[in-house]
């Protein structure tokens, strides 16, 4: 079984990430979501807020699983027995930033391999930050997360 990991903060989860997923499941026959629990990096929503929403948007797709995780993603991944890493690529800054974790996780594991997608060209604007960014000054998230974020948001702002 094909089993990979998509590891990141997704603070919050934004359309840009759930079309990588979709994809993905083109390539493995099952996706990990993992949220890696920072603890140098403070979030702006509690790691069980983002680990429900994601509970909630894949309940009916068994293919997809969510976790958290707060060691190295490779020892993570063999924890779990994942043998591939998720990434999306948006920019050539994301690019570089992707260079080197995927260089020095394959030096840490090299039986690991990671894998990019490409960003769908509608999607390349988008991020977490700016999602947040755009929070802070009480503006509409809807297009650019899946509906039960932007509708929770809602409530919280
Ligand atoms: P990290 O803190 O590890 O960068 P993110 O949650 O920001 O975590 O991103 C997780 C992954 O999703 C990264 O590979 C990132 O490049 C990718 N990603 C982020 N935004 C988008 C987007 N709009 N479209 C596709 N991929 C994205």
């Amino acid at each position: 079984m094909k089993k990979a990991v998509f590891p990141g903060s997704f603070d919050p989860f934004t359309v840009g990430h759930q079309s990588i997923v979709q994809r993905a499941l083109g390539l493995f026959d099952h996706i990990v979501i993992a949220i890696g629990d920072n603890l140098e990096k403070k979030s702006f929503f509690d790691i069980e807020i983002r680990k429900n929403w994601l509970n909630e948007i894949y309940k009916d797709n068994p293919r997809v699983s969510v976790d958290a995780f707060s060691q190295l993603t490779v020892d993570y991944c063999n924890e779990i027995d994942a043998k591939f890493i998720l990434r999306g690529l948006r920019t050539s800054a994301d690019f570089e930033f992707e260079r080197q974790i995927g260089q020095m996780n394959k030096n840490l594991q090299s039986n690991i391999e990671t894998v990019f997608l490409l960003t769908d060209a509608a999607h390349t604007y988008i991020s977490s930050s700016i999602v947040r960014e755009i929070i802070k000054f009480k503006a509409d998230i809807s297009k650019f997360v899946p509906k039960i974020i932007a509708d929770d948001v809602k409530k919280m702002f």
